[in-house]
């Protein structure tokens, strides 16, 4: 049975034959409860490393036995700027993603928040966590802080 792509990676591997669940959580992120599990009481930086590097692995493998991880995701695929990927979400890194966009056809088929404060305020005013929203945004709390101080 054809799935639609084959992954290149290992740490691809758990999206096969799952593509229109992931399309459709990108499409629907608000199914998600917006509290991730094994990563809530995380320093979200930890999942920022430089360019180039990974986080610890055993941050990666809590992301690989997560049961959000396909929200995880799907969130930072429909939020996040393909031009400026950046962090780890769902324990895949921005050139996964990237991979995953494209296979998805993602720059085609779906339009990404257009602007990342509008989406901190509207997360913040859906009573997301700070934290939370800066690990889906892939920036800091305290720009988040900036963004919902703006609307005050
Ligand atoms: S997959 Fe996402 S929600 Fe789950 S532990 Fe990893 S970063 Fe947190």
């Amino acid at each position: 049975m054809a799935t639609g792509w084959e992954p290149s990676m290992d740490s691809l591997h758990f999206l096969v034959g799952r593509e229109q669940e992931l399309r459709n959580l990108i499409q629907s992120p608000q199914h998600w409860d917006p509290v991730p599990v094994a990563c809530r009481d995380v320093d979200v930086n930890l999942y920022h490393p430089e360019d180039g590097e990974r986080p610890a692995e055993d941050l990666l493998a809590a992301c690989v036995a997560c049961g959000d991880r396909l929200q995880c995701l799907a969130l930072a695929l429909r939020a996040e700027d393909a031009e400026t990927r950046h962090g780890w979400y769902g324990g895949l890194g921005p050139a996964d993603r990237d991979r995953i966009a494209a296979m998805l056809r993602l720059s085609v088929e779906t339009t990404p928040l257009p602007d990342r404060a509008l989406t901190a305020i509207r997360l913040g005013r859906d009573g997301w966590r700070v934290n939370d929203i800066a690990h889906v945004l892939g920036c800091s709390r305290r720009t988040v802080q900036r963004y919902l101080r703006s609307v005050r």
